[in-house]
């Protein structure tokens, strides 16, 4: 028999860094609180680029962005909220007594009085390599996102696409790699202008105009050679290569979300100064939310978490204090203050 269903004053679907925060808030603000993210790591789009330094979040000395993970996710875990990984929430309803019901693709119910929504631009997945029978290759040296730098070391990598990631990966690997050589169909690379011009003056092989059209194996394992072809002329050269790495972009998918009656334009949900959605119980904050001077950055999602997460207590509360307080002015951190050793006189 089923246990009976928990009910949660906050429900955080998406365990980017806007949800980790927001659990972290929701918990100062004394709430029980259940975050559920589709995929089975917490970070977002973040794990696109776990090698990457990061420089612009305040108060974080350049970090890597893997770092920057755990750190977000073990605050996430400070006031011990449930965390579910794996489950992409496709359905709410909302119940007699204004609470909601939610369901997973398997199948999987959550019980909650309000809802925030920070699942970015939905379920990302990257796009493949349009070439048939090329996701054989993805178990041995076919890669769509570099994890760790390490194992290309003294390998010739051949990458192919031009955007963001393209561009800092090639710059990344240029000093460890035998050698990297970027393939990209268009004549302009996206991205930082001085990661650009960086990868440009380096030792890295810069082919525009120019896309893989055939990869080639010997062992029938692993690909050795790749066919890059020209795209106005056609004309064509093998490439021998130990690794290729794949950056065409990105897909993403709101699935069955598009359907719950929100407001929102093509990506983005429209909310109120108060990350307030057209839903009542229902707030958003991160990249999935669009007003007026919204910052798409990891340094936004925390602002916006914040903010959604003082109208969720609202809701529920109607009397409760507008914003959260620290330390000696609330109860919760004092005793983690003590655990720390520190006096909580300030
Ligand atoms: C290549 C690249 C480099 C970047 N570099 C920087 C940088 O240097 N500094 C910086 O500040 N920002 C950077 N950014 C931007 C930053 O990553 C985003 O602003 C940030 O990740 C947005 O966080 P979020 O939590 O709103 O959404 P996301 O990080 O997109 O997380 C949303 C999460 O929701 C989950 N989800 C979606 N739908 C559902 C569902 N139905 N059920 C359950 N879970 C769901 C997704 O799986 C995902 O994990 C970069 C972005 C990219 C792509």
């Amino acid at each position: 028999m089923k246990s009976p269903l928990e009910l949660y004053d906050v429900t955080i679907i998406g365990g980017g860094p806007a949800g980790m925060y927001t659990a972290f808030y929701s918990g100062m603000r004394d709430l029980k609180t259940k975050l559920i993210e589709a995929k089975e790591e917490l970070g977002g789009r973040m794990l696109i680029y776990p090698e990457k330094m990061i420089w612009d979040v305040g108060g974080v000395t350049p970090i890597l962005c893997r770092k920057l993970i755990d750190q977000l996710a073990e605050q996430a875990r400070t006031f011990d909220p449930t965390i579910i990984l794996g489950q992409q929430i496709i359905a709410q309803e909302r119940q007699e007594d204004g609470t909601y019901l939610l369901t997973s693709a398997t199948g999987e119910q959550h019980w909650t009085r309000t809802i925030i929504l920070t699942i970015g631009y939905g379920i990302l997945q990257m796009a493949k390599l349009e070439i048939e029978g090329a996701d054989r290759y993805e178990v041995t040296n076919l890669h769509y996102t570099v994890q760790e730098l390490e194992p290309f070391r003294g390998k010739r990598v051949l990458i192919s696409g031009g955007g963001d990631s393209a561009v800092d990966w090639a710059n990344e690997l240029e000093s460890i790699a035998a050698s990297v050589t970027i393939v990209h169909r268009r004549d302009q690379f996206g991205g930082h202008e001085k990661n650009i011009a960086r990868m440009k003056a380096s030792s890295v092989d810069v082919r525009v105009l120019h896309t893989v059209s055939q990869l080639h194996s010997t062992n029938g394992e692993e690909i050795d050679k790749v066919t890059v072809s020209h795209v106005e002329s056609g004309a064509s050269e093998q490439l021998e290569v130990d690794a290729v790495i794949v950056n065409h972009g990105l897909k993403s998918d709101f699935g069955p979300l598009r359907e719950w009656g929100l407001d929102m334009g093509e990506w983005c949900a429209n909310v109120s100064g108060r990350l307030e959605t057209n839903l009542p119980g229902v707030f958003a904050a991160g990249d999935f939310v669009d007003y007026t001077s919204k910052v798409r950055l990891i340094a936004g999602t925390f602002t916006d978490a914040v903010l959604a997460l003082n109208s969720a207590k609202l809701y529920i509360d109607p009397e409760a204090p507008k914003v959260a307080y620290v330390s000696s002015h609330n109860d919760r951190f004092k005793e983690k203050n003590k655990a720390l050793g520190v006096s909580d006189e300030h």
